[in-house]
């Protein structure tokens, strides 16, 4: 039996330790087209600002991998083959496979703007992405940010830490609009202008201007121009769907796969961002930008590969994350509708943060410690914590077990309630009763 992986990200790696799991003999064939292998995507922000080294984004070594027994190959595979079974690598060489799994990822949408073929215009995809990011932010003055999400404001401090001036441009009147709601949104935007960044509201980008072949200038639709040495960019991204587009495999906005992580080839498997996984309790395929998704479905799709059937139970979707430098905890549904600044889902996002049914928002803390919960019927829905952590991995537990919380729904809701001595005090009698 050979198995054949595409792409060297956490679903991949994720589906080789599962195979290996099971299976001690089977051959195993990864190949990645990224020059630096298995890294912590979601570390790339922390590099860019200096915090970490990039040798603490690897988490495996060496003697890691040997332990795991299967064969690397740098390449980038141009075709999949289904009636022959069979890879084309880099246009040229052949490899055959019994099953595949595809894990390529997603992309940066570009940025689509008059004079955008120049020199100095930058996403955050990859470490070659970051790498080139600090080089040019040692040269550059001043840096103009173009987006929404988080990814668009872990550009703006990794350049502002990097002693850049840097402008961020807002299509809409506040950050993460769809998201974050209008308090939260001040909290990030004024930690922002504390750290020096000047943000421009209702600003689009018109025109890029340059010099030399470097980017120099942009104008908005206002006729306001910014001079710049640098524009990054993060307005969403997208599956990597080129390399299927001729094979018949369903997609729809990713790789359509059922609860098994299977395509409609009972022999190719996808998993990770590249995924739009069913998910059997809605009846929905969803996308999803999280690093533990894209492990768990890498996980699942593996035992699957190789013969163990499990299905994918997606959890609600959360985050841990850095919002102008206050940890937030993102989890389950807790924003509706669009954002202005994205085209698309946005790195360390999930399609279901936004389908918000009726709910009741209870909500407590100010600035620096802040918590927002959706409350449903019997049982939260969302929560978003900002600052203050101690309630995160409770409010994870209870939200994705759906807990009945009939018996402190109505003193939630109270005016001035102490929410989060009430969640707390409710944890611990919950996690008793479940034995967590
Ligand atoms: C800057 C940044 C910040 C993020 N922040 C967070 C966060 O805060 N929280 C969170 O949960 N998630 C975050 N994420 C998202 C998280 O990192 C991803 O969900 C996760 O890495 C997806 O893993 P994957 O294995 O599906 O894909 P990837 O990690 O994208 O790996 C895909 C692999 O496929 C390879 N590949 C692509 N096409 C081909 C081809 N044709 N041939 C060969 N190889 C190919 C690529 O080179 C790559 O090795 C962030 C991501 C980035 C980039």
């Amino acid at each position: 039996m050979r198995y054949v992986i595409i792409g060297a990200g956490v679903a991949g790696i994720s589906a080789v330790e599962a195979i290996r799991s099971v299976d001690n003999t089977g051959e195993i064939v990864m190949i990645s087209d990224d020059p630096n292998g298995y890294y912590s995507r979601p570390g790339l922000a922390y590099y860019l600002t200096g915090e970490i080294h990039d040798t603490a984004l690897f988490p495996r070594n060496k003697a890691d991998f040997q332990k795991l027994n299967f064969n690397f190959l740098r390449g980038r595979v141009t075709h999949i083959l289904r009636k022959d079974h069979a890879l084309i690598i880099d246009g040229k060489s052949r490899l055959a496979y019994d099953k595949l799994l595809i894990a390529v990822g997603a992309r940066a949408l570009p940025l689509e703007i008059p004079g955008s073929n120049v020199e100095g215009i930058v996403k955050l995809d990859h470490l070659v992405d970051a790498k080139n990011i600090v080089k040019m932010a040692k040269w550059g003055r001043s840096a103009v940010v173009v987006g929404g999400g988080i990814t668009a404001l872990e550009l703006t401090e990794g350049l502002r830490a990097r002693g850049m001036k840097v402008h961020y441009l807002l299509r809409g009147d506040r950050y993460w609009s769809n998201v974050l709601d209008k308090y939260e949104s001040e909290v990030v935007e004024k930690r922002l202008e504390e750290e020096g960044v000047i943000l421009h509201h209702h600003s689009e980008l018109k025109e890029i201007f340059s010099k030399r072949g470097h980017v120099s200038e942009v104008e908005l639709q206002d006729g306001k121009k910014i001079k710049c040495d640098m524009l990054a960019f993060a307005v969403g991204i997208r599956p990597c769907l080129e390399l299927i587009q001729d094979t018949g495999l369903a997609t729809d906005r990713g790789i359509l796969v059922n609860e098994h992580l299977q395509t409609t080839d009972p022999d190719i498997f996808s998993a990770g961002d590249v995924a739009q996984a069913f998910d059997p309790l809605t009846g929905k395929s969803i996308l999803d930008s999280l690093w533990d998704p894209a492990r768990e479905q890498g996980r699942v799709a593996g035992l699957n590969m190789a013969g163990r059937r499990t299905a994918y139970l997606k959890s609600a979707a959360f985050n841990v994350t850095r919002l102008a430098g206050l940890t937030t905890t993102i989890i389950g549904v807790v924003g509706r509708g669009r954002d202005e600044d994205m085209i698309g889902i946005a790195r360390g996002d999930s399609e279901t943060w936004r389908e918000l049914p009726e709910a009741i928002v209870a909500q407590s803390g100010f600035d620096i410690n802040h918590m927002r919960l959706l409350i449903g019927d019997s049982h939260l829905v969302g929560a978003i914590l900002m600052g203050d952590q101690t309630l995160s991995w409770p409010l994870q537990k209870m939200i994705a077990s759906k807990a009945d919380i009939s018996p402190i729904r109505e003193r939630l809701m109270e005016p001035n309630a102490k929410i989060a001595d009430l969640i707390a005090q409710f944890w611990m009698s919950w996690r008793k009763q479940t034995a967590l």
